[in-house]
């Protein structure tokens, strides 16, 4: 048995929410990652074995190595099918909105349609700080890992452990095991390992969902990883920082993919003493910003303080209209403003 985390009347709230639909919509974040893809197609798998009729949105197409997610070709992506988008939230009685606590981390567009839609709302997500007028129903729990271990939560506290068939259980699993780098961060809790072994007699082979994720890169990624790691890596001992800067020029070098710079900004923390790092990706209008730390030093308060973004303690994002060389500029200054909470934490 696990701990009830999520508050009983929400359950109730969601659950009859969900029996009373019939057409439902699942919205993940912009640039989806594993966990919101993992829970948004693991609810979807639910759904579909409660009868309900359900379709997933993306905001802007998923990375490649999480193609293989069954069911995934049936999402729907908002930038490359508006009217498709459109036409779903005109039929669906409900929208449940994954891993992004407010409309805005959906990408404009998508946000509109959520704001104006008259359909009720449910929230699962473990960001800070959700959005308050827009859930009927806010299931927001930020000490919990991955959206994904909350969709399992729900779906069992539901009464339908039994529903969780194989390709749903696969999602949470990779969900799980995305936001917390493959078990390396936030996942002190026993009960993820209890969660994980329910998962394994579900029938999915952890080992597999691993290899699948992590080892699909192609030999482009592979070298564009040691060019940047080789002659990109700022290091700054005296405040135990890192910085990495991808311009578009370089993408180009590398015939850069979509999904090529996830997880790039994790590599500088495996410098002994470096406990925050960040990686800026250089777009045509703007600059992605990942930020990332090790213990107490909250990257969150950086990214909404500086970068126009924000996120968890030791993983967060943003993003900067400024020049590569302003952002960076703004990066360095900062340095010295938390320099008593890097070197201490
Ligand atoms: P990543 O570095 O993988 O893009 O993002 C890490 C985390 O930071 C995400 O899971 C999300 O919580 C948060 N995040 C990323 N980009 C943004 C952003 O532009 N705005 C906000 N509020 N959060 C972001
Ligand atoms: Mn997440």
């Amino acid at each position: 048995m696990i701990s009830k985390i999520i508050a009983e009347d929400k359950i109730v709230k969601a659950k009859n929410l969900i029996y009373d639909a019939e057409k439902v919509a699942i919205v993940a974040h912009l640039s989806p990652d594993g966990d919101a893809i993992g829970a948004s197609m693991a609810l979807y798998h639910f759904l579909y074995t409660i009868d309900k009729e359900a379709t997933v949105i993306y905001p802007d197409s998923y990375p490649v190595f999480l193609s293989w997610m069954q069911g995934i070709n049936k999402s729907l992506v908002y930038d490359e099918n508006q009217a498709a988008v459109e036409a779903v939230f005109n039929e669906v009685d409900l929208i449940i909105c994954v891993d992004f606590n407010e409309p805005k981390r959906a990408g404009s567009g998508l946000a509109e349609l959520i704001n104006n839609s008259k359909q009720d709302k449910i929230l699962i997500d473990h960001h800070l700080n959700p959005s308050t007028d827009t859930w009927k129903v806010a299931i927001s729990y930020p000490q919990i890992s991955s959206s994904s271990e909350l969709v399992f939560r729900l779906i069992c506290r539901m009464g339908h452990a039994a529903e969780i068939n194989k390709f749903c259980a696969e999602c949470i699993y990779t969900g799980m095991m995305t936001d917390t780098g493959g078990f390396t961060f936030n996942s002190n809790n026993t009960e993820v390992y209890y969660i994980i072994g329910e998962l394994i007699r579900k029938g999915i082979n952890k080992d597999e969902i691993y290899h699948r994720v992590y080892n699909t890169y192609t030999a482009d990624r592979m070298r564009l990883m040691g060019y940047l790691l080789a002659n990109k890596m700022r290091v700054y001992p005296e405040y135990n920082a890192a910085l990495m800067v991808l311009s578009i020029e370089e993408q180009k070098q590398f015939n850069f993919q979509k999904g090529d710079s996830e997880g790039l900004v994790n590599l500088p923390l495996s410098i002994e003493g470096v406990i925050f790092s960040v990686f800026m990706k250089e777009d045509t209008d703007k600059i992605k910003i990942s930020l990332r730390s090790q213990g107490t030093f909250p990257v969150n308060q950086v990214a909404s303080g500086y970068f126009n973004g924000g996120g968890h303690l030791n993983a967060s994002g943003g993003e900067s209209y400024h020049s590569l060389e302003e952002t960076i500029k703004i990066f360095e200054d900062i340095l010295p403003t938390y320099k008593e909470l890097l070197i201490q934490a």
